[in-house]
């Protein structure tokens, strides 16, 4: 039996079998001569890793248009159509008889050329260096002789502990929800999308992990991902401990999805909104019977990201209207595009960035995309005619970032009366803040809107100078770090004497542990991924406000993220 400790990025506890995902790597492919009387058979291999990279892309779509709109999956049916290309599969037959080499080599020569070719060009012509590499490791790893890019066919045939060196987001969408127990991966971030997706479907994820020094595939292995420890190879006594444990957290689950239809309200009566965060518009699906105070954050990126022109004002007319009448009468928040750094839409051209996260990312872009956003307002003030709107302004740095925003608003207005089209009368405006500059002058900013979210997620990594999807420096990320809490009371008092509300929608707001500290610090509204609420739900309807402790002091007086994990870290379940 192996203890292995590593960080829990999305809460679950499980029990199953593990089996190994690779990402096939320069090194893994083969390379070798073949003879006159091969040639034919290494074709046939070739056309057969073809039709099988086909298929899988085509199982992986379906699943995607289920969990995304069908334009967001694009990129996929891009990619499938470069599969399709006879010209490709003609190039590296060519290399086969001439060059007399295995198909594995031929397709990675091929595909190399493609790659070479297209990142010495500009930016967009990266892009495409980047989906013939994509293509090229799909392709790679369907020799194997297993479909996907399992390494034993387990992973084909049940639920199954995926163990990987990293999570994609491609990954999180290949790998069909219906096959995944968990993910146990080496590198990781809280807050990278892959994680924000893995969490919003409610899958547990453990990074930090050696996967491939510690385990092998077939091992069984426990996955709590609420300790952040994987279990390899369990002893008799460890696996009946787990498996109550399991039973209880199975039921805790039934009982927290239950009470996710009560009002919440801590136990010691006080009101809390608690609302959602959705990125794709497959989440409002599963909110159907949660008694949730509305959509505090809607990311709106989903409708522009993968794609090569960007969305129609009908096109986004509807989707907004979609999504507002799936949250009934409660309000939507609905965030303007945050464009930059890693959600850049394929249509947008922007000279290379060496700093993507310090450069043209949210407020900053409006002025190069000013008719981008020009649409994207008017098409939410359509679509939210004959209810309220809260419109809300991402990365705000200072009062130059929020005049922008108002110019924008009242020339979206204006121009609509002009054409007599009907809209909103009743705007709300908010800014996230997410930039630290912003927090620490939340009681200038705030009196020229009407709420504020905190985006913990940004506002961490400007603080801490660490980039959040980035594995080097993933131990400096740390998701509940003192100088976050500091920026916290800084903006919650500010929101207290303006009397304007402050609503938490960083990943932060999904870790229920963090609760009774958020409640010490006069936090009241949350918007948390939609997988995680009922735990939320449950965690606030047990919490009690009135109870004195000085967890606050203990987070100042942390020496290490050690202690402060230790201060949270909860023996789950209750
Ligand atoms: C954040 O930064 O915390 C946030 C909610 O925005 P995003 O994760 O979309 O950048
Ligand atoms: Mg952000």
């Amino acid at each position: 039996m192996k203890v292995l400790k590593g960080t829990a990025v999305s809460s679950g506890l499980v029990r199953g079998l593990v089996c190994l995902y690779s990402d096939q790597s320069e090194e893994t492919v083969s390379h070798y001569t073949i003879t006159d009387n091969q040639i034919s058979n290494e074709i046939a291999r070739l056309e057969e890793s073809f039709r099988k990279t086909q298929d899988s892309m085509q199982k992986m779509i379906k699943v995607a248009e289920k969990i995304f709109d069908k334009q967001a999956v694009g990129i996929f049916n891009v990619h499938l159509m470069m599969l399709k290309d006879e010209e490709l599969l003609r190039k590296i037959i060519s290399l086969i008889k001439e060059k007399k080499i295995n198909a594995e080599h031929a397709v990675h020569d091929v595909f190399e050329t493609y790659i070479n070719l297209y990142n010495k060009k500009q930016l967009h012509f990266k892009e495409l260096a980047q989906d013939f590499l994509n293509l090229k490791e799909r392709i790679l790893s369907s020799f194997s002789g297993l479909s996907g890019h399992f390494e034993c066919s387990v992973g084909e045939r049940q639920r199954v502990v995926v163990a990987a060196q990293k999570l994609t987001p491609y990954m999180v969408l290949n790998i069909s929800r219906k096959n995944v127990l968990a993910f146990i991966t080496q590198e990781g971030g809280y807050t990278t999308h892959a994680m924000i997706l893995a969490r919003s479907l409610g899958i547990p994820v453990i990074f930090n992990i050696n996967v491939k020094e510690n385990m092998r595939c077939m091992d069984r292995v426990i996955v709590d991902g609420f300790s952040g420890k994987v279990i390899v190879s369990p002893d008799r006594r460890t696996e009946k401990y787990y498996s109550q444990k399991i039973e209880r957290h199975k039921t805790r689950e039934k009982v927290c999805e239950i009470k996710s239809k009560i009002v919440s309200k801590t136990a010691g009566n006080l009101r809390i909104k608690l609302k959602l965060n959705i990125s794709t518009p497959g989440e409002l699906e599963m909110i159907k019977d949660f008694n949730h105070d509305g959509i505090g954050l809607l990311r709106t990126e989903f409708l522009f990201l993968e794609r090569n022109h960007p969305p129609s004002r009908e096109e986004q007319i509807n989707m907004y209207k979609l999504i507002m009448q799936k949250a009934v009468n409660k309000p939507v928040v609905v965030r303007l595009l945050d464009i930059g750094s890693d959600k850049l839409p394929l249509f947008i051209n922007l000279p290379q960035q060496i700093n993507p996260d310090l450069e043209i990312k949210g407020a900053r872009a409006v002025e190069s995309f000013y008719d981008l956003y020009l649409t994207q307002v008017k098409a939410i003030l359509i679509a939210a005619k004959g209810r309220d709107l809260k419109i809300l302004y991402p990365m705000i740095t200072d009062e130059s970032d929020i005049i922008v925003f108002k110019k924008l608003i009242s020339r979206a207005k204006k121009e609509l009366k002009k054409e007599k089209e009907a809209f909103s009368k009743k705007i709300t405006e908010g800014i996230m803040i997410e930039i630290p500059s912003a927090a620490l002058r939340a009681d200038v900013l705030l009196p020229m809107v009407d709420f504020a979210n905190i985006g913990s997620n940004d506002l961490l990594q400007y603080t801490l100078a660490a980039y959040r999807g980035n594995a080097l420096v993933e131990k400096r990320y740390h998701i509940l770090h003192p100088s976050l809490v500091k920026l916290f009371e800084i903006i919650i008092r500010a929101g207290k004497k303006e009397k304007k509300e402050i609503c938490l929608c960083g990943e932060i707001s999904s870790f229920e542990e963090f609760y009774p500290l958020f409640l010490k610090l006069g936090l009241r509204s949350f918007s948390v991924a939609v997988a995680k609420f009922p735990h939320i739900k449950c965690e606030l309807l047990h919490l009690n406000t009135s109870e004195k402790t000085d967890l606050l002091k203990k987070v100042y007086s942390a020496k290490s993220k050690l202690e402060l994990d230790r201060l949270f870290l909860k023996t789950f379940p209750k």
